[in-house]
């Protein structure tokens, strides 16, 4: 599995995704019962509010070979402050819709 992760902008200064990687490559979290290997192919921010960069971020990953898209929990599960992204739903929703059924999306990572 080829993974582009796709991070907050706004927890950068705070965080530099060391979890992420952690989880992917223990297969914890989101990744749990994974069996094949993961690959991280791409590391992107969403671009900074509202998120729209995000979307075209994704779409980029995948043609440069990934097929699967996490969102880091900064995104969705506000970790490590506890503040959720308060677009999470609509950026993930987009690049859903964008991206199509070939291409695994992960809401969260741990
Ligand atoms: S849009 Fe959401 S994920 Fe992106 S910087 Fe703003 S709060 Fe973070």
């Amino acid at each position: 599995m080829k993974i582009g992760l796709i991070r907050c902008l706004q927890t950068e200064d705070i965080c530099q995704a060391t979890t992420d990687f952690k989880v992917m490559k223990n297969k914890k979290g989101a990744f749990e019962g994974i069996e094949e290997e993961i690959e991280i192919v791409g590391v992107v921010s969403c671009g900074g509010c509202p998120g729209k960069k995000a979307v075209s971020r994704a779409a980029e990953m995948v043609k440069r070979g990934a097929d699967a898209i996490a969102m880091a929990s900064c995104i969705s599960r506000g970790t490590p402050i506890g503040f959720p992204c308060p677009n999470a739903e609509m950026i993930i929703d987009t690049i859903k819709k964008k991206a199509g059924d070939s291409v695994r999306l992960f809401e969260f990572t741990h």
